[in-house]
């Protein structure tokens, strides 16, 4: 992230879902494997070639599968297009597919967009259970823990009906979240009704981890992990979005720093590094910056070429820059990384300010601090 230029009111170039591989592209949106996916197709080959289940039979079932969460992507995907929202990419994981659209969806827009996946595995179930029913009888239902090359069908009906069921349970990050969070922002904020679908992902999460354990199927533990992590992760973007609504850029950001002169050397950022409790640093020439000098950089030169380098040579040259007057809640993709810094430049390009992931994270905490408090006693008003 560090090389990575970002300016004011441009958008960031979309970056990657990393772990992901290779893409191909379908409809326009580019369909990438994240490592894990790989590695459950190989598992799944493995375990599921048995005595009553050939080679073919179970890849075609994988590959089935595997298209009906695609179909469901692409459900969204179209959906979404039609409000005129272009998806990134879309990334397949082990518990299914993920969507990257370009913005969010309006409350009004995500309802259709979250409900197009799930109806395109209910239309898949139903439109093979109307073609067996035409072709043999029907196949009782205690047949289908026993995988065979006969009941390859009614397993790929079935599979469908479970995504659908799965996709619909009303707990972020699954659709039936997203459906939950846009019916809600009806009556109240957006970011409220995210954290209360996130929550009761995390909820759904925990109650599905016990029960894995419970029962020793590892399989519903290591769901339960990924719905907990994409929980929570959505639950603290909203939370950081609530807390910093309202604010700007020059609100938050840090205006008593030390900077570092583009003659100086490593030593002397070493020094600075230990004596302040910066660890990133302006490099100046004059009026202007011409850089930043993060610490694993810092640490880097001082590695590889001795604290008599210049930092000129160690600082990036490319580095986040923020407006003071942009609204802080747009800032945050910026410094979501664990140890981003931006710096906030006026109009004439004068350094005024920067703005640390760890330092916004205490702004966060001190509004949420403030909120509870005005709770408590509101007569401090
Ligand atoms: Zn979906």
């Amino acid at each position: 992230m560090n090389n990575q230029q970002v300016t004011s009111g441009v958008q960031p170039e979309p970056t990657r879902i990393p772990g992901s591989l290779a893409a191909v592209t379908v409809f326009g949106v580019p369909v990438r494997f994240h490592f894990t996916f790989v590695l459950m197709l190989i598992f799944l080959l493995f375990i599921g070639i048995g005595d009553k289940q050939s080679g073919p039979s179970t890849a075609l079932y994988i590959a089935a599968l595997f298209f009906s969460v695609l179909l469901h992507e692409l459900g969204h995907t179209l959906v979404a297009r039609h409000y005129g929202i272009k998806t990134l990419e879309i990334v397949m994981f082990p518990i299914g597919g993920v969507s990257r659209p370009e913005r969010q969806p309006k409350p009004a827009e995500e309802l259709p967009i979250s409900l197009a996946g799930p109806l395109v595995n209910f239309l898949i179930a139903a439109a093979l259970i109307a073609w067996m029913a035409t072709q043999q009888g029907w196949v009782a239902l205690e047949g289908l823990k026993e995988p065979t090359d006969a009941n390859l069908a009614e397993r790929i009906a079935a599979g469908n009906l479970a995504l659908f069921l799965f996709n619909l349970l009303p707990a972020y990050p699954m659709d039936g979240g997203r459906i939950l969070r846009s019916l809600l922002a009806l009556r109240r904020p957006v970011e409220e009704a995210t954290r209360i679908a996130a929550g009761a992902g995390q909820s759904l999460a925990i109650l599905m981890g016990l029960a894995g354990l419970l029962w020793g199927n590892f399989m519903l533990v290591f769901i339960a992990l990924f719905v907990y992590l994409g929980a929570f992760q959505e639950g603290a973007a909203a939370k950081g979005r609530i807390f910093t609504s309202g604010f700007l850029v020059n609100a938050a950001m840090i205006t008593d720093f030390r900077t570092l002169t583009h003659g100086q050397s490593i030593r002397d950022a070493g020094n600075l590094l230990l004596s302040t409790s910066q660890h990133d640093f302006p490099v100046v020439h004059g009026e202007s910056v011409i850089g930043l000098l993060t610490r694993s950089a810092l640490v880097q030169a001082m590695l590889n070429h001795g604290p008599d380098a210049y930092v000129s040579g160690a600082m990036a040259r490319e580095f986040p820059r923020l407006s003071p007057e942009m609204p802080l809640g747009e800032a945050l993709p910026q410094l979501a990384g664990p140890a981003a810094c931006a710096l906030v430049m006026d109009s004439d390009d004068r350094l005024v300010g920067m703005l640390t992931s760890e330092h916004l994270s205490e702004f966060i905490l001190l509004r949420q601090v403030t909120a509870a408090q005005k709770k408590l006693h509101p007569s401090h008003d």
